[in-house]
């Protein structure tokens, strides 16, 4: 069988389809992915650099390696995976994108529902007083941001340690019971809570399609079937069918 076709026809007989997406839908965006040879913990070591202990024990240090990921991030655009997902939302075919990345590339490709379940990057928060400032208001190239209460302000991103935002966590939770299928792309789904979401919809009577270069530990245990290729053409691929065979 086709898998491809296989995606376009489930999506079509789907009423309420979801995705989950990792940092592998913007690999092709020229963001690195965390894990793997390439990815960014080869060079900085998560338990050093991405817990919410290390902000709070060295900030200074923590933002020397968030200016290095924001200036990739802030330069990238979305890819064709991203435009599908956005062509998919707009023909009625997808309800929700829950991501686990924080580069904005499923808004800027023009997708509406988006939940940005480990925070985004136009946002600083104090750990202090709770203050939120915008992104732009620093020039955090050059100085670390600082809140009027003089602590060093975080990027609203979720480190390792935070919690999920209330809302996306119970939004997602909620959606990850109610779709009748889902979508796992790009993601090695190794990150909790995230990765439960597929769990949820399998117990739940949905069905999981998988997308990714490689195996992961959903393949075997939770997903129907894995479609193994990059996103920016297995997506494309599924949008084309859909158009051709509905
Ligand atoms: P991960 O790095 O653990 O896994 C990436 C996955 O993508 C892997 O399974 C890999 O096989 C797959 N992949 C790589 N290139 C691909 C492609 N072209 N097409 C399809 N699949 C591809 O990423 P994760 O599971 O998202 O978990 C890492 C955490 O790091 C997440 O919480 C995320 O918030 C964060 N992160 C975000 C960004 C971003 O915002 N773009 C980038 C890196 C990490
Ligand atoms: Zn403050």
């Amino acid at each position: 069988v086709d898998l491809i076709e296989r995606a376009a026809r489930d999506i079509i007989n789907s009423r309420n389809a979801i995705a989950l997406t990792g940092a592998g839908i913007s690999v092709e965006s020229g963001i690195e992915a965390f894990r793997g040879s390439q990815g960014l913990w080869a060079k900085y070591d998560p338990e050093e650099y991405a817990t919410i202990q290390a902000f709070i024990d060295n900030p200074e240090k923590v933002w020397n390696m968030f200016r290095e990921v924001l200036e990739t991030i802030i330069n990238a655009k979305p890819n064709p995976a991203h435009y599908s997902l956005a062509e998919l939302e707009n023909m009625g075919y997808l309800k929700r994108v829950i991501t686990q990345n924080v580069d904005g590339l499923h808004q800027e490709a023009g997708n509406k529902n988006v939940i940005e379940f480990h925070g985004n990057n136009r946002e600083l928060v104090c750990l202090r007083c709770n203050s939120r400032y915008s992104m732009n208001s620093f020039n955090w190239m050059e100085v670390i941001p600082r809140c009027k209460c003089t602590s060093i302000l975080k990027p609203a991103v979720v480190f390792f340690g935070e919690p999920i935002p209330w809302d996306a966590l119970t939004t997602a939770q909620s959606d990850a019971r109610k779709c009748d299928l889902i979508m796992v792309i790009g993601t090695s789904a190794v990150v909790s809570p995230a990765r439960e979401m597929p769990v949820i919809a399998k117990q739940n009577g949905a069905k999981v399609i998988e997308i990714n270069i490689e195996e992961t530990s959903l393949t075997y245990t939770t997903s129907d079937y894995i479609i193994k290729g990059s996103s920016g053409i297995v997506l494309p691929g599924i949008v084309n069918k859909i158009k051709e065979i509905q």
